[in-house]
């Protein structure tokens, strides 16, 4: 058993989990609520802990973590314009080839 992250927000351990569990690693959150009631009494002071079941599946979780960790959030990615296809660069609002606006963003 090994702890490979830890973080305040439940929310965010979890989903984590759950991505390394599609990409096969046995893993499992200890410090959730309700494990024991010595632990919740504690729990103020406890961050959710994202732990593999096997100590040779660290490394790997480490690296699927990590790319998480440092991958640009969707906003900060290029896209392909609907419109012509092009790919266009991050902090474009609008195709810079026809002018189309960028899919996802409202119209206001
Ligand atoms: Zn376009």
């Amino acid at each position: 058993m090994k702890e490979v992250f830890v973080h305040r927000d439940p929310t965010r351990v979890g989903f984590f989990r759950s991505v390394l569990e599609e990409a096969g690693i046995p893993c499992f959150i200890r410090g959730e609520f309700g494990s024991t009631s010595l632990a919740s009494r504690k729990s103020i002071f406890f961050s959710p802990a994202l732990c593999v079941l096997h100590d040779h599946d660290e490394e790997r979780a480490r690296e699927i973590l990590d790319d998480l960790l440092n991958a640009p959030s969707t906003e900060e990615r290029d896209w392909n314009c609907t419109g012509c296809e092009e790919a266009v660069p991050a902090n474009f609002g609008s195709c810079w080839n026809c002018g189309a606006l960028r899919p996802g963003l409202s119209e206001e």
